[in-house]
């Protein structure tokens, strides 16, 4: 079997030759890492017709080439790296050398033209667009990393108690996610308790968890690169009536979702099938954010599942299914989940929550 950088490599060319570009430089890490293999923080790769070059420092020596064998070639530098990548570049024949507008700050595209690579310019969302479609290993390590997530959620719930700060309880989560072989924490983990987390993005804080409150998880881990998204939702003794219709609420929102969503809807489709439950209910002012966004190598990518995105969902893209209800002064209530599209429908890759949990 052919390894996957190199049928990624091939179909990048193929989309340069579509645009007439000679070559294209890389510069956001996490498309360097889907092309190479190369995870280190600093460095560069060149596309070119007939060769991929990586371009990175002496911290990296050993690291590169192991991680990357014979699909790049690495090239170490001491000094500056823009201008070994502009050498490199302009060695080859062709106009027209593309760099990544959304990763390539103004200061190095200034660097660049200034070594006179010829007809060099923007270009967004080459390899981003090759990302979207995930293939089955992608796809086992979201699963991977959603399994790791929920087995770390389990061994949080008995820390999720009245006199526990949201921030001890996040220190025992991100714990138990890298006891279990999360890579890193892909986004800073939500710890929201009480009305707290009624802010669907609340920062964990020193909040202490107070008896009958709701608390929402949101946190992530990562297996060879991809990440896992997942919020669930604790009650830290016993749920009133307004939590549990709330709860139930989201939940249903979700189901209607995950049966109705597949690849070929558009994003604002998908992002209806929760919706509209929720506003039949009268809560639709309380869900102020999308349904879901796409995951892979980036807990934040393409394609977006949300009402200002009318094209069609990829097939075998992956994308989180987070209705959520706020409402200010009391709390909030967000179920996310990871699925995969397909045309007949989304696969689940993590495991829902289907009632609340209450320790
Ligand atoms: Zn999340
Ligand atoms: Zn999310």
């Amino acid at each position: 079997m052919t390894d996957p950088r190199e049928a990624r490599q091939a179909r990048l060319r193929e989309r340069l030759r579509a645009e007439s570009l000679a070559g294209l430089l890389v510069t956001h890490q996490p498309n360097i890492r889907y092309l190479t293999g190369f995870t280190g923080s600093s460095g560069a790769v060149l596309v070119l017709p007939g060769e991929t070059i990586l371009v990175t420092d002496f911290r990296y020596e050993t690291q590169a080439p192991d991680e990357v064998g014979h699909h790049a070639r690495v090239e170490i530098v001491r000094a500056d790296l823009w201008e070994r990548v502009a050498r490199f570049a302009s060695r080859t024949r062709g106009e027209g050398w593309g760099f990544e507008s959304e990763s390539t700050t103004v200061a190095t595209a200034r660097k660049l033209a200034d070594q006179g690579l010829p007809g060099l310019r923007p270009v967004g969302g080459l390899v981003e667009d090759l990302r979207v479609r995930k293939s089955q290993g992608e796809v086992d390590a979201i699963r991977a990393a959603a399994d790791l997530a929920a087995d770390a959620f389990a061994a949080t719930v008995p820390a999720v108690r009245p006199g526990a700060s949201e921030a001890e309880i996040a220190a025992v989560l991100e714990g138990e996610l890298r006891r279990r072989g999360s890579e890193w924490h892909p986004f800073p983990t939500i710890v929201a308790s009480g009305p707290r987390s009624a802010l669907p993005h609340a920062n964990t804080g020193r909040r202490v968890v107070r008896p009958n409150e709701g608390v929402l998880l949101d946190f992530g881990a990562q297996v060879d690169g991809y990440c896992a998204d997942l919020t669930r939702v604790v009650v830290a003794g016993t749920a009133d009536d307004r939590l549990r219709m709330v709860f139930e609420l989201v939940r249903d929102a979700q189901a209607q979702a995950l049966e109705g969503l597949r690849a070929g809807l558009t994003g604002k489709e998908g992002d209806a099938l929760a919706r509209s439950l929720i506003e039949q209910r009268g809560f639709g002012e309380a869900f102020g954010h999308s349904l879901g966004h796409g995951l892979g190598l980036e807990v934040h990518e393409a394609p977006r599942v949300s009402r200002t995105n009318e094209k069609p969902l990829p097939e075998d893209s992956v994308v989180t299914v987070e209705p959520g209800v706020y409402l200010p002064g009391w709390g909030g209530i967000r179920l996310e989940d990871d699925v995969r599209l397909t045309a007949q429908g989304a696969e689940l890759l993590s495991r829902r929550q289907i009632g609340l949990i209450q320790p």
